[in-house]
């Protein structure tokens, strides 16, 4: 029987397919990239569907709709905080999230050092960088990621794991490679260094929209939502 939520499998098929192919082209095996369901505005029942499908790694950018959901999804699973993080809000989600895309600034790691501290912990973040330089995205520019992640190296309850960035939206996401490799070079540079804290080993690079070249450049966790869930409507 044609269940209504087998369009998800149908969808993650699909996206498992294209990851495949893309990780193919790029000399790498699919298993080293790991795929993030972007669960924000998915209702319980769906994101049960795809954890029953073994996808376990779940993307909110909400504080608020995460928790919402941790507290809801009775499962073991793996949050990500993937959108713009208020420092205030860091305690909410501190002993929650096995992965925080989104420091953009040195001021939220600092906070977030200090919880993770406070909790006796190692938090694993990414630091998101505006490659594009688009002014309606979050991310420290990438003239000053070096600078932050150096200073951020003397955070010790902080393990800095690599870099996220978001594409701007494009027709044709050939346009929007060089945003990708920009942040690969960026980040093999980085590594270099052999900095403290710094694994550098993570590029969360890719969304529905542009998932496949941002995995030809160098991705290892890709982002998507919509074309697992079908199209949101915003909130
Ligand atoms: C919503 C969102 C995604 C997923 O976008 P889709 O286009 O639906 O795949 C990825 N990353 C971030 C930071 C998001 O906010």
């Amino acid at each position: 029987m044609d269940d209504k939520l087998d369009f998800i499998k149908r969808n993650l098929d699909s996206v498992m397919e294209r990851i495949e192919k893309a990780a193919q082209r790029s000399g790498r095996n699919a298993r080293d990239i790991k795929l993030i369901a972007v669960t924000k505005t998915v209702e319980p029942e769906k994101i049960l569907k795809i954890i029953d499908e073994g996808i376990l790694d779940l993307g909110e950018n909400r504080v608020q709709e995460l928790t919402g959901k941790y507290d809801i999804i009775d499962r073991k699973c793996n949050w990500h905080l993937i959108g713009h993080l208020q420092t205030n809000k860091v305690k909410y989600i501190i002993d929650k999230v096995k992965l925080i895309h989104s420091v953009d600034r040195l001021e939220l790691a600092q906070e977030i050092n200090k919880r993770a501290q406070s909790h006796g912990i190692t938090v694993d973040v990414l630091v998101q960088v505006n490659v594009s330089g688009e002014e309606s995205k979050f991310g420290v520019a990438l003239e000053e990621a070096r600078e932050m992640v150096e200073k951020m190296s003397a955070f010790s309850n902080i393990r800095i794991r690599g870099f996220m960035t978001m594409a701007p939206f494009a027709e044709n996401p050939e346009s929007i490679r060089y945003v990708f490799s920009k942040l690969r070079d960026f980040s093999i540079d980085i590594r270099k260094e052999n900095l403290d804290n710094n694994n550098m080993d993570i590029l969360s690079m890719g969304m529905s929209n542009d998932f496949e070249v941002a995995i030809e450049e160098g991705s290892n966790m890709v982002r998507i939502g919509t074309a697992l869930f079908g199209k949101r409507i915003y909130t």
